[in-house]
């Protein structure tokens, strides 16, 4: 079976290999941070709508489509959440939607995306989901919405172009040129360019990792400012000299599945 790789999983694994071998190798789960995803949920669903419905005959929606997509997502929100929902797509609409002269149908909305990499004899099955995937210049342009009350892209930003240039160049025969985040509360767009750095960086980080399965090597503890925010404390080795024993339940390690050429 192929070993599923994600950007999120990347990114654990780049800023400590012990912290992801806790989580993805042995199972152990860390608290989340994370708040309630409804007001999040509603606004995307509302959005993948307003795109995925519209009848593109016509070049432009009104601002009453968007009001009929919203209603249909408002059912689990208290007013206030309605409320700021729905300024945050009227800002969408007049900084995104009015100025244009026809709307385009996007290549995708809310979708999954999945590609198979192999390295050292490992098969890697790459995974990703995007909100929304356009037509850009000669090549596509992935769009992310954010409901977060900060617009501060978060760490990460280059290896989610790296692992989804690789996926889409797989999928589609198409070159990934930008992501662009779109913070819907501020209205606000920040776009960034795919460079060949960015994939190179993503190959590279696969074959590291593996290695690491291959030949069973040690996944070191990488210490830094984020061993604060980080769940396994009390079972790392660098943090402590006892580190306490892994709790029932965690599983052995991963016997990775090699592809064996004929
Ligand atoms: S405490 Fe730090 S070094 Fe240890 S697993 Fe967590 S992030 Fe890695």
């Amino acid at each position: 079976m192929a070993y599923s790789l994600s950007a999120t999983k990347l990114l654990t694994y780049r800023q400590c290999p012990q912290a992801y071998n806790f989580k993805y190798e042995r199972g152990l789960s860390s608290p989340s941070a994370f708040g309630s995803p409804k007001f999040g949920n509603a606004l995307h669903g509302a959005l993948a709508d307003i795109y995925q419905d519209w009848n593109y005959a016509y070049p432009v929606p009104s601002l009453d489509w968007f009001a009929v997509c919203w209603q249909q997502h408002t059912g689990e929100l208290n007013q206030t959440q309605i409320h700021e929902g729905w300024m945050a797509l009227q800002l969408y609409y007049e900084r995104y939607v009015a100025p244009l002269p026809q709307i385009r149908k996007p290549l995708g909305v809310e979708g999954k995306i999945k590609a198979s990499f192999q390295v050292s004899n490992i098969e890697f099955s790459l995974v990703g989901r995007y909100d929304r995937l356009d037509y850009f210049g000669d090549g596509l342009e992935l769009i992310d919405y954010k409901t977060s009350k900060m617009v501060a892209p978060s760490d990460g930003i280059d290896l989610q172009l790296g692992l989804y240039y690789l996926i889409l160049e797989q999928t589609y025969h198409q070159a990934l040129q930008r992501l662009s985040l779109i913070y819907l509360r501020q209205g606000q767009r920040i776009t960034f360019d795919v460079t060949p750095e960015h994939h190179q960086q993503v190959q590279e980080l696969i074959g590291d990792m593996a290695v690491k399965l291959r030949a069973d090597q040690e996944w070191e503890p990488a210490m830094g400012e984020h061993c604060d925010r980080c769940g396994y404390q009390r079972y790392c080795p660098a943090k402590s000299e006892k580190p306490e024993p892994l709790p029932e339940g965690a599983r052995e390690g991963r016997q990775v599945q090699l592809v064996l050429g004929i």
